[in-house]
């Protein structure tokens, strides 16, 4: 249907005066249409070795004080096979199983049934039944955004429980950490393979799926846009924001809990790491209805880049300094840490304006003020797949006016806080600046590929209007 459509619209003449070459375009501002070889060889490679890359750093604290060279060099020098070092790595347990479905189930349970009241008593926080961005097919979903609410739950329950209850151990999830990553993989794959069957069975939007005629590719990158069950189980909004990103700061509570228990103390390093980590928690939930047009829900499709990175991937990788942290409890000094907090409050605050900025100059369709000024901005179009033409803005000024995509700057900023309050022992807890960065620079090369399909000729303006993408004059 959506190639007789796009047959159709190359038949009809033009509309609004534009190329029949932009009449075509509408079609391909979403997801590639064709996979060529280097994404080809990327995503099998990816579906290949990053559930081993996970398992080597969660291996390499458990068996090796968090070094990443020891392993190596005893698989080099004989000392180690990697048969014994995974026979040494704990296997899956019914504990862990059991634990892991209440979580999840749990999440659900917040998410599905209890409907945001926060929003009606937090000044300037929106929750509540809130609009997505239009969809290539020219859509408008509708999401509940609580998240915010389910993630104070939870956390109140685990600080009655650790101070009161005692149901469970606050160290629980250090203690069942790689048990509990064969459940998290279990959940990665299940969900991502019932969500390519799903495509071809059941689409919840069937002219929002994205069919490249590459398997691979479409197992990775998904083929629906918005898989959903019902009205409202939405997979993309409940797997990117819970139950990883709930987790990520309980996670560092177990840790900073392990500490304790351990050592007696907890380090500031710890202490930095949660503290910095949680504002970032926080921002995501307190700013959930801006999540809805970031690219993760407005261009990315469901498949295992999703599903499987938000159960496995975010909460074992990036929380890698509050594990390493566990097994070598840094203290740093006052200056360090006084730096360390520094770096991740300025990366913040830019990560945070950036992105406040743009929400607020579309929300408000450029009637604002931006660093105390009415916002300049590049006026254009683009058309949906159902043929439908759209203005949009894209603003010049303010951080946007820095740089393209300065947010990914103060983010990359936040990231190298976090890596830095580890101090300068090992190179495990760098990873996760490593990671920021490829992710960040193929992020931005990639919106920037697919903003140009959608905006031709307006994009060229804006990328003359504000040449740099992530640093001026560098990058
Ligand atoms: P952006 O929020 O920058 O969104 C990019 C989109 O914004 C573009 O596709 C375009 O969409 C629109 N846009 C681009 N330029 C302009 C402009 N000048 N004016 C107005 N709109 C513009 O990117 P992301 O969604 O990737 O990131 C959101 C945040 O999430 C970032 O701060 C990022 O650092 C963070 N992030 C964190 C990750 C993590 O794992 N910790 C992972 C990914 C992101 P349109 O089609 O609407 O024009």
């Amino acid at each position: 249907a959506v190639a007789m459509e796009a047959t159709r619209r190359r038949t009809q003449p033009s509309a609004n005066g534009k190329s029949q070459e932009q009449v075509q375009e509408p079609a391909q501002w979403g997801r590639a249409w064709e996979v060529d070889w280097f994404s080809l060889i990327s995503v099998i490679l990816l579906l290949c070795f990053a559930p081993f890359i996970v398992f080597f750093f969660v291996m390499a604290c458990d068996q090796y004080q968090c070094s990443v060279t020891a392993p190596l060099l005893d698989l080099f020098s004989g000392k180690a096979t990697l048969l014994s070092i995974w026979a040494r790595a704990p296997s899956f347990t019914w504990t862990a199983a059991r634990i892991y479905a209440v979580w999840v189930g749990f999440q659900v349970f917040l998410y599905m049934c209890i409907p945001d009241v926060l929003h009606k008593l937090l000044p300037g926080y929106v929750g509540g039944v809130q609009d997505g961005a239009r969809t290539p097919a020219g859509l408008i979903n509708k999401y509940e955004i609580n998240g915010l609410q389910c993630w104070l739950i939870t956390h109140l329950l685990w600080v009655l429980n650790a101070r009161y209850l005692d149901w469970f151990s606050p160290t629980i999830v250090f203690d069942n950490w790689i048990p509990l990553m064969w459940c998290a993989n279990i959940l990665g794959y299940a969900v991502s393979t019932f969500a390519f069957v799903k495509a071809y069975l059941f689409p919840t939007n069937g002219e929002d799926c994205k069919f490249t005629g590459n398997v691979f590719y479409n197992y990775m990158m998904g083929i629906e846009f918005n898989p959903r069950i019902g009205k409202w189980f939405d997979f993309k909004l409940f797997f990117n924001g819970r139950p990883g990103i709930v987790a990520w700061t309980l996670i560092n509570l177990s840790y900073m809990a392990k500490q304790q228990q351990l050592y007696g103390h907890v380090t500031n390093s710890m202490v930095l790491v949660n503290v910095l980590q949680a504002v970032y928690v926080l921002d995501f939930f307190w700013n959930e209805a801006w999540y809805l047009k970031t690219i993760d829900i407005c261009h990315d499709h469901f498949g295992w880049y999703l599903g499987w990175g938000d159960c496995v991937w975010l909460p074992y990788l990036y929380t890698l300094q509050g594990l390493y942290l566990v097994y070598h409890p840094v203290q740093l000094s006052a200056l360090h840490a006084g730096a360390v907090l520094l770096l991740g409050l300025l990366g913040y605050y830019i990560f945070r304006s950036t992105n406040h900025q743009k929400d607020l100059f579309r929300r408000s369709d450029g009637s604002c003020s931006i660093w105390g000024r009415k916002p300049t901005f590049i006026e254009c179009s683009y058309r949906s797949a159902d043929g439908a033409s759209h203005r949009s803005k894209l603003l010049t000024s303010g951080f946007w006016g820095v740089a393209r995509h300065f947010n990914y700057t103060g983010d990359l900023m936040g990231s190298l806080a976090y890596c830095a309050a580890c101090g300068f022992g090992h190179i495990l807890p760098y990873f996760y600046i490593v990671y920021m960065t490829i992710l960040l620079v193929h992020r931005c090369v990639r919106d920037e590929h697919r903003c140009s399909s959608k905006y031709g000729s307006d994009w060229t303006r804006y990328t003359n209007a504000v040449p740099y993408r992530l640093i001026p004059a560098v990058f």
